[in-house]
């Protein structure tokens, strides 16, 4: 096994980054300069996240292939959008052009399917950020056949799970202290799960999936977005497994990290139309989170993800992610759904 040492050190430092960028222009929204129906701050945050990553990932190594949502054309066309990106980004990196960032944005322009990639979400859960709830940045690396590294900033998820989820409203400076901060989720393939506060104020601790294994009592997660995730399937999914509990609703990967962490059992992603295929980096950063805590990814049939197709997991249907003892009987009641679901409709 390689040793992804360096590979984690300049990836945590780049996510720290562009979580504090991210944070600062959060808690804006609602604010007397930011409207809360105005979608420029999502916009802005998330180049400035992208750039900031893809600068520091290009940099230290630059043989390799990125893959990023995002693409500098839409950001060109909008130069007032471009100033304010610039301005952000200049926190980090006081002499940087228009140009410089446009270029580092599109270093994220790669196809993937190569034996080495790597794959950023640089604001995952755009819908999350704008109501001021959850959102992650999503970093991950994937090496000689298989994820090896994934990082999750989660700034409104603290790293301790006794504490409750943060609103960005009530913290009132860049960084935050103590209990306000964000949880940094991390993973390298074989060494385990880690949590650390975004502020790097605590010391790293292993995470683990949660022991638990009455099904009954199980905590499960799912997009807030019924677009994203049939919420219709996953209640009588819960209801056919005895779950009695309401389902965990937050946008983000940051249901990876609340597996992971073992503040839910099971996270659901259940297709809401047919064609719908997902991106690598909506999921990447995640799945190697929980696998290294100890849970079991697949689609909702059973499969490994596979992030050897390029930019979107073509060979996968939605997500399936438990603590373990009883994934197969979960992928089992999700069978037994959509066959009904296909009974209902002849
Ligand atoms: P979530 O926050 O879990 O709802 O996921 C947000 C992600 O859902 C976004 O980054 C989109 O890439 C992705 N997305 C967009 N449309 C769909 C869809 N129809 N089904 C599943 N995911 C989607
Ligand atoms: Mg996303």
């Amino acid at each position: 096994m390689a040793d992804y040492t360096h590979e984690l050190s300049i990836a945590l430092l780049a996510v720290r980054q562009a979580a504090e960028l991210c944070r600062s222009v959060q808690r804006k929204i609602g604010s007397d300069s930011i409207s809360k129906s105005d979608k420029s701050p999502v916009t802005i945050a998330d180049f400035a996240s992208q750039a900031v990553i893809l600068e520091a990932i290009g940099k230290a190594f630059p043989a390799d292939c990125l893959v990023a949502e995002e693409a500098s054309e839409v950001l060109q066309a909008e130069p007032e959008h471009l100033g304010q990106v610039l301005e952000l980004v200049r926190r980090f990196h006081p002499q940087a052009t228009g140009d410089e960032l446009c270029a580092w944005i599109d270093r994220g322009q790669g196809a993937g399917a190569t034996s080495r990639y790597w794959t950023l979400d640089p604001i995952d859960g755009t819908k999350g950020f704008l109501r001021k709830e959850q959102y992650a940045i999503a970093l991950a690396l994937y090496d000689e056949g298989r994820l090896v590294l994934g990082v999750l900033g989660c700034p409104n998820l603290p790293a301790d799970p006794a504490q409750p989820l943060i609103n960005p409203t009530e913290t009132s400076t860049d960084m935050p202290t103590g209990h306000a901060a964000g949880g940094l989720f991390y993973a390298v393939r074989g060494a385990g799960a880690f949590v650390a506060s975004l502020d790097g104020r605590s010391l790293p601790r292993p995470i683990q999936v949660s022991t638990a294994t009455e099904v009954a009592n199980y905590r499960m997660c799912e997009s807030a977005e019924a677009a994203h995730s049939r919420h219709d399937a996953s209640a009588s999914i819960a209801t056919s497994l005895g779950v009695s509990g309401q389902p965990v609703r937050m946008d983000s990967q940051a249901k990876y990290a609340c597996v992971a962490s073992g503040r839910a059992e099971v996270y659901l992603r259940l297709p809401t139309k047919p064609g719908y295929v997902e991106c690598i980096w909506d999921h990447a950063a995640g799945v190697m989170v929980i696998e290294e805590a100890g849970g079991t990814v697949t689609d909702i049939h059973g499969q490994p993800l596979d992030f050897s197709q390029g930019r979107h997991l073509t060979a996968n249907q939605g997500v399936v992610a438990t603590n373990g003892p009883h994934h197969d009987r979960i992928l089992a009641a999700v069978a037994a759904q959509r066959q009904q679901d296909v009974a209902g409709q002849q």
